[in-house]
């Protein structure tokens, strides 16, 4: 009776075995830690806004800027830019700040 015990034992753990081979063959199964759900903070930029800038402080002189076209060019920016690399806040040079610089 032992004996027997022992063997449904043993049976049933390899059918159990064979049942989750069949589930994981079956589904994909994800496990997440808690910090990978949570949103990764974009890299936090800072606010340079103030003097115009042609190059962020991360070394970066591309900026996403909010612009309007005419005839195929860029008639108009906004003076608030976003660095593309690292999202700082920066203010936009215009032909006016290089008059000012050449003093
Ligand atoms: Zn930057």
């Amino acid at each position: 009776m032992r004996h027997i015990k022992k063997l449904v034992g043993v049976l049933l753990g390899l059918l159990s075995i064979g049942a989750a081979r069949t589930f994981l063959d079956r589904y994909e199964v994800l496990i997440f830690d808690k910090n990978d759900l949570e949103e990764e903070d974009e890299e936090i930029g800072m606010d340079l806004r103030g003097t115009p800038t042609h190059q962020c402080i991360c070394g970066s002189n591309i900026w996403y800027v909010k612009a309007a076209f005419e005839n195929y060019e860029i008639a108009t920016y906004f003076l608030d830019m976003i660095c593309a690399t690292c999202g700082s806040l920066a203010t936009a040079p215009t032909p006016v700040d290089r008059e000012g610089m050449e003093y």
